[in-house]
């Protein structure tokens, strides 16, 4: 193996997909698998995809173009930039809208194209990242749905992304009731209410989610197996479905504390130390520029990361049973943004088991 690698094992991510899509199926729910977060490579897309989800869903229309060849339905997450309107309508069958100015850009876009691009109009609910202000989306419809290239699908929220404020249900029945009064003023029939991405799960498996929700976007959930309020693992899903392995390129007994005046760390941060004593230490060819070290953990649970920098990776080896040689691979078990930064280094071989 070329390392540093990040394996996938697109088995357990189906797995996981199906646990996730029967859970909210039971409630009427449909599930859209979020690619973002491992750049939308088709191999681990295609897996969602025999796992049942609905639809794919990511931010950038650039990971979108990757997936064309997969047929169903493909929805952008990131409020549309002007600037690609015409990509956005050409890959993508729904978006994500806030701005009645993007929105009248894609509908001519649109029109020139034949098509009928579909939008779902976000309406912030309090977690203050993207989306109408809830009191303001009623009549915020009005303009869009004298558009002629696009259609009003639905209208959905995010949450727990800037705020970090918890989908509830007191906040899901406003989405709701919007949703309803949004019909009743217009006599139309919305086909979709989005309620969020994995933080809601939690409402999900409690039976709390209210019933006019019939829509979920999951990245975290399908990756790890995860919900992302109370960061619990879900039942019958694999966690482990990524992984990640460096090489040893340094072996040497040092004292734990540096010697020497301290200053700042290679990323102008004043380091700290814990005073182990003299310890035995391997330093691994990959740092902070392939993968956030925060977020990471060798699966021999008795090494401990002690640091990096942009491209060396200290670990403590003392107590471990294995005994390391020069030219050894270590494994980590990682979490979502270990998965994320590891996934855009280029220096980090990514590959597919099946
Ligand atoms: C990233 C994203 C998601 C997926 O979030 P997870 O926590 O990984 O499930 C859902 N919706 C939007 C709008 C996003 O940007």
């Amino acid at each position: 193996m070329k390392v540093p690698a990040l394996t996938i094992d697109v088995k357990k991510i189906e797995h996981n997909t199906k646990t996730m899509v029967e859970m909210c199926g039971n409630l009427g729910i449909k599930v859209a698998a979020v690619t973002k977060g491992y750049c939308a490579i088709p191999e681990i897309a295609e897996a969602s995809v025999r796992g049942g989800v609905h639809m794919i869903a990511d931010s950038r229309i650039e990971n979108l173009m990757k997936l064309k060849h997969i047929d169903i339905p493909k929805m952008l997450l990131r409020l549309p930039m002007i600037s690609q309107a015409d990509d956005v309508v050409e890959y993508a069958d729904i978006s994500l809208n806030s701005e009645y100015k993007t929105i009248t850009a894609l509908s001519q876009k649109a029109l020139e194209k034949n098509k009928i691009h579909k939008i779902i109009l976000m309406v912030d609910i309090g977690d203050l990242r993207e989306g109408v202000w809830n009191t303001k989306a009623v009549p915020y419809v009005k303009e869009i749905l004298n558009l002629k290239g696009v259609e009003l699908m639905g209208i959905g929220t995010n949450l727990t992304c800037y705020g970090g404020v918890l989908p509830s249900v007191e906040n899901l029945e406003l989405l709701s009731n919007i949703a309803k009064e949004i019909e009743e003023v217009y006599h139309i029939r919305l086909q979709i209410v989005s309620g969020g991405n994995s933080s809601s799960v939690y409402l999900v498996q409690n039976g709390q989610i209210p019933n006019t929700v019939n829509h979920l976007r999951f990245g975290e959930a399908i990756l790890f197996g995860t919900e992302f309020a109370y960061g619990q693992r879900i039942e019958n899903t694999y966690g482990d479905a990524f992984k990640l392995y460096a090489e040893v390129v340094e072996l040497k007994e040092k004292p734990s504390v540096p010697i020497g005046e301290i200053g700042l760390d290679a990323f102008g941060e004043k380091p700290t130390f814990v005073d182990r004593g003299v310890r035995k230490r391997a330093i691994l060819g990959i740092g902070k520029q392939d993968v956030r070290i925060e977020n990471i953990k060798p699966t021999d649970r008795q090494i401990i990361v002690i640091g990096a920098s942009s491209d060396h990776l200290i670990i403590d080896i003392t107590d471990s049973k294995k005994q390391y040689d020069i030219g050894d691979i270590v494994e980590f078990d990682i979490h979502y943004t270990a998965m994320l930064t590891a996934m855009t280094s280029e220096y980090v071989q990514k590959i597919i088991i099946d």
